[in-house]
This record gives structure tokens, sequence and C-alpha cells, in this order.
């Protein structure tokens, strides 16, 4: 089995025994230029489809290199179906939440706008390009979907009928989050939702709250910044579901 720490990366392209793959600039200089390597050598690839599959550099060029796909070393697994719904914060860089919520296995990060939030706009692609590289990484098989920053209403409106909304509130009078984690074992679709620094407005909690899908939790007595509580809620999340 090779170590983790080979190259891994993620392509758009089908992948199965024989496939010519030319990949991006950006990957192609990675692999050469950065990670200096040649003809010849091996690294891992993966979609989110097929599987992680070994591949040959057939053609290194910091142009367009080209691999040759040969076999595959994992099948395709089922991940788990968590969203992260967060307020972006000034402070901390967005690339810094892209890339922990995808070692911490989301599979979708979806900013959110809400009246104290104190960003108006969002770099998606920058956010995409954080966690296309935490998901190579840390050896996930998938890369978690991100949204485009929507308002809180519109995303309530549309909430899904079979999604667990984990409303972290740090308004006080709530169940610790692992034991609402352990309440339902048949809930397998989960959404966890952090504000922003500023918190959220009465109004909002109220929204939020008359959601049948919602679970207000507490993170404990103290108020973390917005970053520590995702990774807070995460952390006991993977504890549970792993
Ligand atoms: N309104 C707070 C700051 C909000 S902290 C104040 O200034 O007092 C940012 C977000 O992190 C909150 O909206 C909430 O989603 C989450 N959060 C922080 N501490 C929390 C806690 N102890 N329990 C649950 N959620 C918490």
């Amino acid at each position: 089995m090779e170590s983790l720490s080979g190259i891994r990366l993620f392509v758009t392209d089908d992948l199965a025994a024989g496939e010519i793959l030319p990949l991006s600039r950006d990957q192609s200089h990675y692999l050469t230029a950065v990670m200096r390597r040649k003809a010849g050598d091996t690294v891992r690839v993966f979609n989110g489809r097929d599987g992680e599959w070994s591949a040959s550099l057939a053609t290194a060029s910091k142009k367009v290199s080209i691999l040759a796909v040969a076999n595959q070393i994992r099948p395709q697994a089922k991940e788990t179906d968590l969203w992260l719904v967060f307020a972006p914060i000034k402070k901390t860089p967005i690339d810094f939440m892209a890339q922990k919520a995808t070692e911490l296995g989301v599979s979708a990060l979806l900013p959110v706008l809400t009246r104290n939030t104190a960003v108006s706009r969002v770099n998606k692609g920058r956010m995409a390009a954080n966690a296309r590289e935490a998901a190579e990484q840390c050896g996930r098989l998938m890369v978690p979907e991100v949204g485009a920053l929507r308002k809180l209403e519109a995303v309530l409106s549309g909430w899904p009928q079979d999604r667990t909304l984990i409303f972290c509130d740090e308004g006080g009078d709530c169940p610790p989050v692992l034991e609402a984690l352990q309440k339902d074992p048949a809930v397998e679709k989960w959404a966890i939702l952090i504000g922003p620094e500023g918190g959220f407005t009465e109004q909002e909690r109220a929204k939020i709250r008359s959601l049948r899908q919602t679970v207000a939790v507490s993170l404990g007595k103290r108020i973390l910044r917005a970053d520590t509580a995702a990774i807070a809620a995460l952390a006991v999340w993977n504890a549970v579901f792993g």
C-alpha cells in the first residue's frame, strides 16, 4: 500500500485503466517544477466518483503533463453528508475555514450572509481551490461542494426536508451538541450552522428555531470565536460519526 504521503491529485476526468489524462497547467507546474517529479514517477488520482487510482507520469512538462492511469488503489467510498453553513468572518481567512472544514469531513461549505456578517463577498473559486488541496492532502476521495454566498433567509426557506440543522446558539439555554448528535441514530443528513462575530439577531434566532429540522445546541459555556466554534462543532461531529 503506497504511503499516504505520496502526491494525490483531484481530476474531473473519468478514471479507468489505460486512461490518458492531460493535466491542467497548475497541476503540471506543481508536479514537475514544485514536486520535481519526472517521467515514469507514480502519483495517485481521484475524481470523487471512481475511487483512487495509481497513474504514471507519461509526459513530465511544466505546461501540460500527461498521466497514464494504471490501476485502482481504493474503491469510491460513500462519505458522510455534512454541510457547514457559516457566516464568513473578517479576521479568519475563508481559506482557513475551507481547509479545516474539508479536513474535518464536510461535504459542502455554504457561506451565509446574516445581519451581523461583516463580510459582503466571498471568493468562491479560492475557497474551492483550498478545499481541493485539503482533500488531496488529507486522503479524502471527494472534494466538498462550495456554495456561493447566500442570504440566511434564502438558505432557511429552501431548507431540505430530510436534513437536520444543528444550530450552534451561543444564546445559552441549549442542550450540549454531543447530546443532539446522538439523539436520533436514523439521521443521515446533517448541517452545522455557525453565526458571525456579532452573533445572530433575535429575529434570525427565532427564524432558525422555527424550522422543524433545527436542533439548537450549546458548545459549552464560553463564547467561542466563529472559527473556533466551527472547528469545535465539527470535531464533536467527527467523534460521533468518525
Ligand atoms: N454573539 C456573540 C458572538 C457570536 S460567536 C457575542 O458577541 O456574545 C459566533 C458564533 O459562534 C455564534 O453565532 C455561534 O454560532 C457560535 N458559538 C460561539 N460560542 C458558542 C457556544 N458556546 N455555543 C454555541 N455556539 C457558539
